[in-house]
């Protein structure tokens, strides 16, 4: 790997998990990587350097390793959304299904203070349930989201096309 290799080349895909005939993109070896994580984190906060941004969202739990440094890229804060259960205040929460049965996503009721500018990010968009998720809770807290920022977008799921239909606009790595 060199300075000039592209952030897809450091994902690798390991077949049939968590199920067969899936095939997952596992991002911690872009993640274990100096110069491709410094690489991924260039490119995910590029077009928003000057966007004032004030919070990051991410997404649990590898949202949580981009988000976070994201925000010190851009002096902006972190906001973790996370799986029901584990924030210890006081919490607004939004469920959405998956392929079989459903989730939920939950955010501290104080997170934010209503207009803040605040990007949601996580590693990667699929059917696009669990970021429309997360983005809800964001307009619940009366978040202006500025976009949804992703490393990977798997095209054929249609999650781009979800949550440029909510209007947000959508900044991906590599499909
Ligand atoms: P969606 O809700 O868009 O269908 O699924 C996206 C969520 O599932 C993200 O939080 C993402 O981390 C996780 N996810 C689904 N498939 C994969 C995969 O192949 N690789 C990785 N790294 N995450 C996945």
């Amino acid at each position: 790997m060199t300075d000039a290799t592209p952030v897809r080349d450091y994902i690798r895909t390991i077949p049939d998990f968590p199920h067969a005939g899936i095939m997952f993109r596992d991002v911690t070896t872009l993640f274990a990587d100096p110069q491709g994580l410094r690489r991924c984190i260039d490119e995910l906060v590029a077009p928003y350097r000057d966007a004032d941004i004030d919070m990051i969202a991410g997404i649990e739990a590898r949202g949580f390793v981009i988000g976070g440094a994201m925000a010190d890229r851009l002096g902006a804060g972190f906001l973790p959304i996370r799986k029901a259960g584990k924030l210890p205040g006081r919490t607004i929460s939004e469920d959405y299904a998956l392929e079989y049965g459903q989730a939920t996503v939950e955010v501290h009721d104080d997170a934010i203070a209503p207009g803040a500018r605040v990007l949601l990010v996580d590693d990667l968009l699929a059917t696009g349930g669990t970021a429309a998720a997360g983005l809800k809770l964001l307009s619940r807290l009366g978040a202006q989201v500025m976009g949804c920022a992703f490393v990977v977008d798997l095209p054929e799921l249609g999650g781009r096309r979800i949550l440029e239909d909510l209007g947000h606009p959508v900044h991906i790595l590599c499909e």
